[in-house]
């Protein structure tokens, strides 16, 4: 262990970054000296370590600092004051974050919940602390096995719950499949022993007809003159096939990439090139082409994917992508540090445009008192797959699986959510309660004076659209609720439309299919439109909205208001 292992990951490191990294090294030596581990290993190991993945994902020097330091202000007898002047406002701020993580109080379902809350609230504030909080854990699972098998479980548990997924959504794949084969085998003993034993037989046999696969694609990129980086064979992270496994009835014969062949090129153009050359070479299964370059996920995963027949009918998952691309997928918001893309924001992460979910999941979650709710809420939109769905003019809206037009309506605005009368999907007419899938173009046809129906919210999966249909509901019994109590009154209705002929025969005789009597009608001519007044008293509150939107529908009718009146 040696304080150079971790300055050398790091590309050019300035001469105060090595001083303040080595200055946190020793103090946390000095700090922790004496103390041991389970494993009987010093404690200074597991600081040593975190801090060390940090520099293997080359963030910057005070989050390296703050992981040697992550444990001193519990640890030690450091005041706040003592250890901001030792470090600076910037490494304090990141330990006392990470340190604040750790204080849960709840239990079950309530600990959950109140945990990723305090992750997101730390991540809106700065993503470097969940950072820390990941390359932690990291190293906790690698020597979980000293810990007592109560807790053993536990913290796997938590692992998979809470680490894995933020690690995904930051589009961190290493590091979730890494955390996800960690847990596995304390969570799931017997089922992890078993699908070891199967995918180590499964995997051999697979070895051979992947490496003629991967020499046939050679000599024909070589052929097309395409030098790809590298071809390598990739074996699926036995957590996530367990996972895919029991969508598939726990046959394994169902899974098609169970290993793949995953390509490295220097350009996009070369990514679509060697798709090309791919299915020229070997028949595509149909629905199996997915282009997450021009729809990339929503955690900012791109590659293309193909599943091919080759000639010895085997079915092998190809993934081509360029260098920084598969970069990106293993180390996600942390590879953007690479590419010096993000500046160091001042206003936190949560404000890069990359990153807007995580302010728009505070702002769900504020609203949101119950924490059940919550959790629930969380599960569907921010765990979930994504659906990545178009507007008729081609701006993408991704939504989670399963959403449906009415979803797509909300998304778009809220008022056309409200004013929704059908929708159509890749031109075809289709009902609110359909799921949308990748690539529909959807488009929300609406109609003015339309209102929400209630049961639409049994078709709403997004926090989003049921917030708003919740509230539009509840304003409808408001006002149901206060009219039954003083009996109803009366109405006008302003209509405002294109004079014509026989307008006001066409308005009345509506009035009268619902057998409302009109008290009285006025009409006048203003900037060249004819408003109509109607006062009415209606059977029913509900009635006004069927009226209202029937004369919506009367041939040059422009608008139309409804007030209770006042003195009349
Ligand atoms: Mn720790």
């Amino acid at each position: 262990m040696d304080v150079r292992e971790i300055v050398n990951n790091l590309k050019s490191p300035s001469k105060s970054d090595i001083e303040l990294i080595t200055k946190a090294y020793d103090f946390a030596q000095k700090v922790h000296g004496e103390c041991k581990r389970l494993s009987g290993e010093p404690y200074f190991v597991h600081l040593f370590e975190t801090a060390k993945t940090l520099s293997v994902l080359k963030l910057d020097a005070p989050t390296i600092a703050a992981g040697l330091l992550h444990d001193v202000l519990e640890d030690s007898q450091i005041s706040e004051k003592d250890f901001k002047r030792e470090f600076g406002e910037e490494v304090y701020f990141l330990v006392k974050s990470v340190t604040k993580l750790k204080k849960i109080k709840f239990k079950g379902v309530k600990r959950h919940t109140e945990s990723l809350r305090k992750f997101f609230m730390a991540m809106a504030k700065d993503i470097r602390v969940i950072l820390i909080k990941i390359a932690d854990r990291m190293h906790n699972m690698e020597t979980l096995n000293h810990l007592p098998e109560e807790k053993q479980k536990r913290i796997a548990m938590n692992t998979l719950e809470i680490y894995a997924p933020i690690a995904n959504r930051l589009g961190m794949g290493f590091f979730k499949g890494k955390l996800e084969d960690l847990a596995f085998p304390y969570v799931e003993p017997e089922e992890y022993k078993k699908l070891k034993k199967i995918a180590r037989e499964k995997l051999k046999e697979g070895e051979k007809y992947l490496s003629i696969t991967k020499r046939e694609l050679e000599d024909e990129l070589e052929k097309e003159n395409i030098h790809p980086l590298s071809i390598n064979k990739r074996i699926k992270r036995l957590w996530s096939l367990y996972k895919k496994l029991q969508k598939k009835e726990m046959n394994i014969d169902k899974i098609y990439d169970l290993a793949a062949l995953r390509i490295i090129v220097n350009s996009v153009g070369d990514c679509y090139k060697v798709l090309g050359i791919i299915h020229k070479l070997w028949k595509p299964l149909p629905g199996k082409i997915r282009d997450y370059i021009a729809l990339p996920k929503l955690n900012g995963y791109q590659s293309l994917h193909t599943t091919v027949f080759t000639n010895k009918g085997k079915i092998v998952e190809i993934q081509i992508r360029t260098k920084q691309m598969h970069e990106e997928a293993e180390y996600g918001i942390a590879a953007h540090w690479t590419y010096e893309e993000l500046e160091k924001p001042k206003k936190g992460w949560a404000a890069h445009k990359k990153f807007s979910w995580v302010q728009q999941l505070l702002d769900w979650q504020k609203e949101i008192s119950n924490p059940e709710d919550f959790l629930e809420n969380l599960k569907i939109d921010f765990f979930q797959d994504r659906v990545f769905t178009l507007t008729p003019k081609g701006d993408v809206i991704d939504l989670p699986e399963g959403a449906t037009p009415i979803d797509f309506a909300y998304a778009i605005h809220s008022d056309i959510g409200k004013s929704a009368s059908g929708a159509k999907v890749n031109n075809k007419l289709v009902s609110f309660d359909s799921a949308l899938k990748n690539g529909d173009i959807v488009e929300i046809l609406t109609q003015k004076n339309k209102k929400p129906k209630a049961e639409w919210i049994k078709h709403a999966k997004t926090a989003l659209a049921r917030k708003y249909l919740r509230l539009s509901s509840k304003k409808h019994e408001l006002i149901s609720a206060k009219y039954s109590a003083k009996g109803i009154p009366r109405f006008n209705m302003l209509i405002k439309a294109k004079d014509r002929v026989g307008l006001l025969k066409d308005i009345t005789a509506i009035f009268s299919e619902f057998r409302v009597n009109i008290e009285n009608t006025s009409t006048k001519k203003e900037d060249g439109f004819r408003i109509v007044q109607i006062i009415f008293k209606p059977r029913g509150i509900r009635q006004i909205e069927k009226i209202k939107t029937k004369i919506g529908g009367i041939k040059k009718v422009k608008e139309i208001s409804v007030n209770e009146t006042k003195n009349i």
